[in-house]
């Protein structure tokens, strides 16, 4: 075990809105951080390489792209028997994943291409997959990443009376089975957000608890147009040639499929044993480390396979993607050695598990922890 908290938990209170949120202050910059961009940055001008519009990328945006548009026209005009239906679901929910981990991902952080408007089209294609490009924004690209395993900061931690996925988040009876029934949520989750968060957020003038504007004037239009594309591909179109429950059960296994997937590759970066979950001080308001190292510290990678790398965005390389969010995933395994090494020389933890499989068990592990004792991680 990587580290222990006092017996004693103290649960702190969650900023409300983002002005409180933007107080918290990360230790000042050591050399370290301008040792790794100096490095980084030698790496693309003597190698020549591109940090973004990456030809690679714009092969893999053809073959996902296409790969979904074939899918989705097999499944709703060309299939015949029901083993083929739900083939093709599952097939569609994996791709929805491929398009949001690659296209969504990079074009959300503008790590796509150097053309704002390149980087927009590929961050709208959440939208098309029936999630808000708008709330993600916030949620992912500033919540999460600067504020990453911050409890009451970093969103992604939270699962309402669900889970207990830090050691500052309360723990309730039922939490002591959270480890088994947790994945069956992280499917049931994508289908919540799609027809529900969205909208709720968009109501209440809030991202989860937080006070957050909603959408305003094209924001809006893309917001209620990315539903309305969304549920006509999703319902309007089927229900033409197929009875409800066919159409009820694809969507299900489609969505189902793409929530558990999504969140099998995006916790194992941060919601495993060996990632640590800092609080800021309670008198300072001060995190104790500087942002790079914290980053760092609160993230760990994965060994993929060489596919399992390409479809998954280079998510397993969720150090260098925290250290460099607007530089394209195709470069991470390049830069990679010369993160590990820069930490090596400064003493900062770097941490690669072994396989996917080696992840979702940390995951499994640290979740068993959190809902068995409230006081220890
Ligand atoms: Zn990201």
């Amino acid at each position: 075990m990587t580290q222990t908290v006092k017996q004693t938990v103290s649960y702190p209170s969650y900023p409300s809105n983002i002005e409180s949120i933007k107080k918290l202050k990360f230790a000042e910059n050591t050399e370290f951080r301008a040792t790794l961009n100096r490095r980084v940055d030698d790496f693309f001008q003597t190698t020549g390489r591109q940090k973004r519009d990456c030809p690679q990328m714009y092969l893999k945006t053809a073959i996902l792209v296409l790969g979904f548009i074939a899918i989705y026209v097999s499944l709703v005009f060309l299939v015949q028997e029901w083993w083929q239906a739900l083939s093709l679901s599952i097939l569609l929910g994996l791709f929805m994943d491929g398009i949001g981990f690659n296209l969504q991902h990079d074009g959300s952080h503008n790590a796509y291409s150097n053309l704002s408007w390149v980087n927009k089209l590929m961050a709208m294609s959440m939208d098309l997959i029936g999630l808000s490009s708008y709330y993600w924004k916030m949620g992912h690209t500033v919540l999460h990443h600067k504020y990453v395993n911050l409890t009451g900061y970093d969103q992604d931690f939270e699962f309402g009376i669900f889970a207990r996925k830090t050691p500052f988040q309360k723990r309730l009876p039922h939490h002591r089975w959270q480890h088994y029934y947790i994945w069956l949520l992280y499917g049931v989750y994508a289908i919540e957000w799609s027809l529900i968060r969205d909208i709720n957020n968009l109501l209440s003038n809030k991202i989860d608890y937080l006070d957050y504007p909603r959408p305003k004037g094209m924001d809006l239009v893309i917001f209620w147009l990315g539903k309305l594309i969304f549920l006509t591909f999703a319902f309007g179109i089927p229900l033409i040639f197929h009875s409800v429950w066919n159409v009820l059960l694809c969507y299900g296994v489609a969505i189902f499929n793409m929530g558990f997937f999504m969140n099998c590759i995006f916790l194992l970066a941060h919601e495993v044993e060996e990632a640590k979950f800092p609080m800021p001080s309670e008198d300072t308001g001060m995190v104790e480390n500087e942002w790079a190292i914290h980053q760092i510290e609160t993230s760990v990678n994965c060994s993929f396979n060489p596919f399992l790398n390409w479809f998954c965005g280079g998510l397993n390389f969720q150090i260098e993607h925290h250290l460099f969010p607007n530089i394209c995933h195709i470069n991470y395994a390049y830069i990679a050695p010369i993160v590990e090494k820069t930490c090596q020389e400064f003493g900062v933890k770097y941490q690669t598990n072994k396989s996917l499989f080696a992840s979702l068990s940390s995951h499994f592990r640290l979740l068993r922890r959190l809902g068995k004792s409230s006081s220890t991680l």
